[in-house]
């Protein structure tokens, strides 16, 4: 039976971490100053960001809203982000997402200062990952690699299949383990519609799932012994579940992420080492 991977255990080993490079920033003057740029309501947004704020807080890293009416359009994204990558005090910028209809969303972030970028969304942190020489990267993509690295998996040979390929998930995974010498098969919806989602996921050593749909990858599926990451976040009535059904899966995998509980804690922490990570570049220290 599966052992359960831990993602608060993780998330509070990066958090320690951070703290501690943010007392040294600390006794050298420099405060990290993160700013959320929020465009019109959205109820989960604001959850979301408050609970950012608190993460943020807790260890020393100041943390602001921007709130931007819903009724501003691309260029007027683009003119607050442009002001916040020349303000000094600012050394970290969080573009919350979805943004209003009719935005280019990879534009404006392609207007993020890539020493600013915690998010890892900008093509200039992206491109970095495509040469191996990643500086930071999506957050939750970065949470997976932490996940096998925690676990002590050596990659070298292994059979990877990471369903879901994502500008921000899927595909910097594939990117970070393919250099890792793990050989990879991304699927995806034409996998699915092709009828060979079942064969690839049958033979993975290492699986990882980031689609979003409840139970896509039954626990039949699941390899004896395979290593499985779950970050699909589902609401299903009043319960979060992941991507593949846990309870079966858990009886077959050697390693499994609980949802919650897994990733989405380590994801956090992620952002804020990718914070201090940044404000360290930009300072020269
Ligand atoms: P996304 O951009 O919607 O990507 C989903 C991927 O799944 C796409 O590549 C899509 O392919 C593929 N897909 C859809 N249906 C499929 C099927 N039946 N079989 C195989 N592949 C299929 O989502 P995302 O942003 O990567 O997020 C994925 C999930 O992870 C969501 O539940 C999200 O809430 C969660 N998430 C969790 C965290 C965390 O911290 N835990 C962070 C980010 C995201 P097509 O594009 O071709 O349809």
């Amino acid at each position: 039976m599966g052992n359960i991977i831990d993602g608060k255990v993780i998330a509070e080993k990066i958090r320690d971490e951070v703290k501690k490079e943010i007392e040294q920033l600390k006794s050298k003057g420099i405060i990290p100053k993160l700013v959320a740029v929020s465009v019109g309501e959205n109820p989960a947004s604001i959850v979301y960001m408050n609970q950012q704020k608190k993460n943020c807080e807790k260890i020393g890293i100041n943390y602001e809203i921007m709130s931007l009416s819903d009724s501003i359009d691309e260029k007027g994204i683009i003119e607050n982000i442009e002001k916040l990558n020349e303000n000094p005090d600012v050394t970290g910028i969080i573009l919350q997402l979805p943004l209003p209809k009719g935005v280019d969303t990879r534009k404006v972030q392609s207007k993020i200062a890539p020493n600013k970028d915690v998010e890892g969304v900008n093509p200039v942190n992206m491109g970095w990952i495509v040469y191996g020489r990643p500086v930071v990267g999506p957050c939750t993509a970065l949470a997976v690699k932490e996940i096998i690295e925690y676990l002590g998996i050596n990659l070298y040979g292994k059979e990877v299949v990471m369903v879901g390929h994502s500008d921000i998930v899927g595909k910097p995974v594939g990117l970070l383990l393919v250099d890792k010498f793990a050989t990879i098969t991304i699927c995806h919806i034409g996998t699915s519609d092709a009828g060979r989602l079942q064969d690839h996921v049958k033979r993975a050593e290492i699986l990882i799932v980031a689609v979003g749909k409840a139970n896509l990858i039954p626990g039949d599926w699941i390899k004896e012994g395979a290593i499985v990451i779950d970050v699909g976040i589902n609401r299903v009535g009043d319960k979060i579940v992941g991507d593949v059904e846990f309870e079966k899966a858990k009886e077959k995998a050697s390693w499994i992420t609980p949802v919650p509980g897994g990733v989405g804690p380590i994801t956090t922490a992620i952002l804020l080492r990718n914070t201090v990570l940044l404000v360290k570049l930009q300072k020269g220290v």
